[in-house]
């Protein structure tokens, strides 16, 4: 298989050059010239002609094309379908806040999770991406925009945690400081909840925040959305939180959709509250973004006010996500999906 450049360390660089009887500071031009745009081996000036024919013959940079590109009118959001190197299809979205320009990126081409409310799941997993494909997202856009990101949400389509080992290594690439040198500090991990690997993941030593979508107050509700549900109780995925919280001193932060009739009653919000009460976390309640394959409603003003105060006065802070580029469908895998249909 070919080495994908994109994806690898320096010292990872530095050992391939070696292996083709080149210097080790090779890879350390190779690195910094990724970051600088190169997305063409021939295009690495520095690098002496026939070195290139030979990289050329056992790697590859892998390329990320802005297939189509959406301007919310309303906040100026951008939300990209990208291209890879196969044909496959991955979205994108570019926010912009007061603390920042904030890019919410996928980790895999679809996903098998199958909770009941998300576009992207819809057709089940197709691939993972590589780190590379992740960075890709992220260069592109800056490349298009003239930016910079400075924070990173890793809650576009795929489930992070499903693709373990190239998340963790693009945590780490995004991170670099000869790369883009991105803060971890300023990067959000989302999980459906996979209990073994939060435990793994608080054992890696990467200070980001952990987001759990947890969508129901208890397992009977969240087993008739979330699929994931019925491998862990909310018992055992607590408890693996609270175990993270303990390892890492970190506040994990919990997704909540809002969904009408389903999960958003006074009484849902009481049985969320005592559940997280006396945890160091934050709820993200978000009124729930209908798809078009299901007919999930968001609910009224009046109960999403209801529901965050009840569940403030457990000390407990919660806020209601602010909608972005709701002009554009911003919501993560509605826009593959629809070409999908159209192919
Ligand atoms: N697989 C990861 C990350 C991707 S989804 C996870 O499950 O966390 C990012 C967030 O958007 C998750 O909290 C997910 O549950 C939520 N989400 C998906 N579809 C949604 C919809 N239609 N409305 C509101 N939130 C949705």
């Amino acid at each position: 298989m070919a080495f994908d450049l994109l994806s690898m360390f320096p010292e990872e660089l530095s050992a391939l050059c070696v292996d083709l009887g080149q210097p080790k500071y090779r890879g350390k031009q190779i690195f910094e010239g990724l970051y600088k745009g190169v997305r063409d081996i021939n295009e690495f000036s520095s690098l002496p002609k026939q070195f290139r024919e030979k990289l050329g013959e056992s790697a590859f940079i892998p390329t990320a094309k802005i297939r189509r590109k959406l301007v919310s009118a309303i906040d100026g959001t951008v939300k990209y379908l990208y291209e890879l190197h196969d044909g496959e299809t991955v979205e994108s979205v570019f926010m912009r806040y007061h603390h920042g320009n904030t890019m919410c990126i996928s980790t895999q081409v679809g996903c098998r999770m199958g909770c009941a409310f998300c576009a992207s799941t819809k057709a089940g997993l197709v691939r993972s991406l590589a780190p590379s494909e992740m960075l890709l997202q992220i260069i592109e856009a800056e490349r298009d925009l003239g930016e910079r990101v400075s924070n990173i949400v890793l809650m576009g389509m795929g489930e992070p945690l499903d693709n373990y080992d190239n998340v963790m290594k693009f945590l780490r690439l995004v991170n670099h400081e000869s790369g883009l040198n991105i803060g971890l500090r300023h990067i959000s991990l989302s999980t459906c909840g996979l209990v073994d690997k939060i435990d793994k993941l608080s054992d890696e030593g990467l200070p980001v925040t952990l987001s759990i979508s947890l969508h129901a107050p208890n397992d009977a509700i969240r087993r008739q959305t979330m699929p994931i549900a019925n491998k862990w109780s909310i018992k055992e995925l607590l408890d693996a939180c609270r175990r993270y919280i303990d390892k890492t001193g970190r506040r994990i932060s919990f997704e909540y959709a809002l969904i009408d009739g389903v999960n958003d009653t006074k009484d849902h919000a009481n049985e969320l509250g005592r559940l997280l009460s006396g945890m160091l976390c934050h709820v993200n309640l978000i009124p729930v973004n209908p798809i078009k394959e299901k007919n999930f409603k968001r609910s009224e003003k009046n109960t999403i006010k209801v529901f965050t105060e009840t569940v403030e006065t457990y000390k407990i802070s919660a806020t209601v996500r602010r909608r972005l580029g709701s002009d554009i469908n911003a919501s993560c895998g509605q826009l593959r999906a629809e070409e999908n249909e159209n192919k």
